[in-house]
């Protein structure tokens, strides 16, 4: 643009009312969001492979869209950072921090929707977009103490427009009124490093576990209570075993046998989901995994590491849990 031109620009921006000024504002902070938005995902630091064939060999292959394109030398197949990802093919991209800020804060679909000007179907497919990567995001290993301990959901089919049953008018009392066939087991293990594994699993049992805790180190100390599905895993696969036995107000043993943090971190998760007033249970592993992501930056992650942690593809450990 010429410089005559901006001047004249700036001049007809003085003659502005205040709503157009207001429009006009809207739309520059908007333009600028898309632009520093593309910024930050086309100059990531992760290493760039092709989606198609994951060959490291590329070509630069134009901009389109603020988003830099790629050639693959070895399928010549074309794509942008996005192709692949999570958050491939969505739209308004000048609203993707304030969605990521939004998933900080733990707003509900609804307040999201409304912080970001967007509808509530798209924050929710947003939700579960930026989310997919977490699942993925576990630590490799737990080591030291660990200590494990379930926590049982009811299954809920909320936002199911095809029960198969009667709705429910209340939810359950607590634990015990759950019928066996609604329980949703998940399983929790923290080491004392504040290293946090979860996941759902299929059956309560010991050879469950086996599939499940294969990511501790052989010289893991395992602090559970005494239920028999921990007692048979661990004499099963030779598993160092710290019992409590708290039906009996056993809490801590030997100073170090106990398991405190993640009876804490369970009912951290716990208040914190309650104000998504239950979650289907088809979307629960995105929810754990999202808690964990917030435990992880100890809650002071930012929106640009939230939304680039959404867009990396899927190259993460997938070998445990869902
Ligand atoms: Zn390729």
């Amino acid at each position: 643009m010429k410089t005559q031109d901006i001047v004249k620009l700036i001049e007809s921006v003085k003659n502005l009312d205040i709503k157009s000024y207001s429009r006009l504002k809207d739309e520059i902070e908007k333009r600028d969001s898309i632009k520093f938005v593309s910024y930050l995902l086309n100059n990531d630091n992760n290493e760039k492979t092709c989606p198609y064939c994951k060959s490291r060999h590329l070509y630069k292959w134009g901009v389109r869209n603020d988003l830099q394109r790629y050639k693959c030398k070895n399928c010549t197949k074309t794509f942008n950072i996005l192709t692949g990802t999570p958050l491939a093919n969505l739209h308004k991209k000048g609203r993707w921090l304030t969605y990521a800020q939004c998933i900080i804060e733990g707003l509900s679909i609804r307040k999201a929707a409304s912080k970001c000007g967007v509808h509530r179907n798209t924050s929710f497919r947003w939700r579960h977009r930026f989310l997919q990567n977490s699942g993925y995001i576990k630590p490799d290993k737990l080591s030291g103490i660990v200590e494990v301990n379930e926590l049982i959901f009811a299954r809920s089919e909320k936002g199911n427009k095809k029960l198969k049953r009667k709705p429910r008018k209340k939810g359950y009392k607590s634990v015990k009124h759950i019928p066996i066939k609604n329980r949703v087991f998940t399983l929790f293990c923290r080491d004392r490093g504040k290293n946090t594994f979860d996941g759902i699993l299929n059956k309560f049992s010991a050879d469950n576990l086996k599939s499940d805790l294969s990511l501790i180190t052989k010289d893991t100390l395992l602090c559970s209570h005494n239920k028999a599905v921990y007692l048979k895993y661990t004499k099963e696969n030779s598993v160092r075993h710290g019992i409590l036995n708290i039906s009996k107000g056993e809490s801590v043993k030997k100073d170090v046998v106990h398991i405190k943090n993640v009876l804490v971190y369970q009912l951290d998760l716990q208040m914190w989901m309650v104000r998504f007033r239950g979650v289907a249970t088809k979307y629960l592993h995105n929810y754990l995994s999202w808690y964990r992501e917030m435990d992880e930056f100890d809650f002071k992650i930012t929106s640009e590491t939230v939304l680039l942690r959404a867009m990396r593809p899927e190259r993460y450990n997938t070998n445990h849990f869902r």
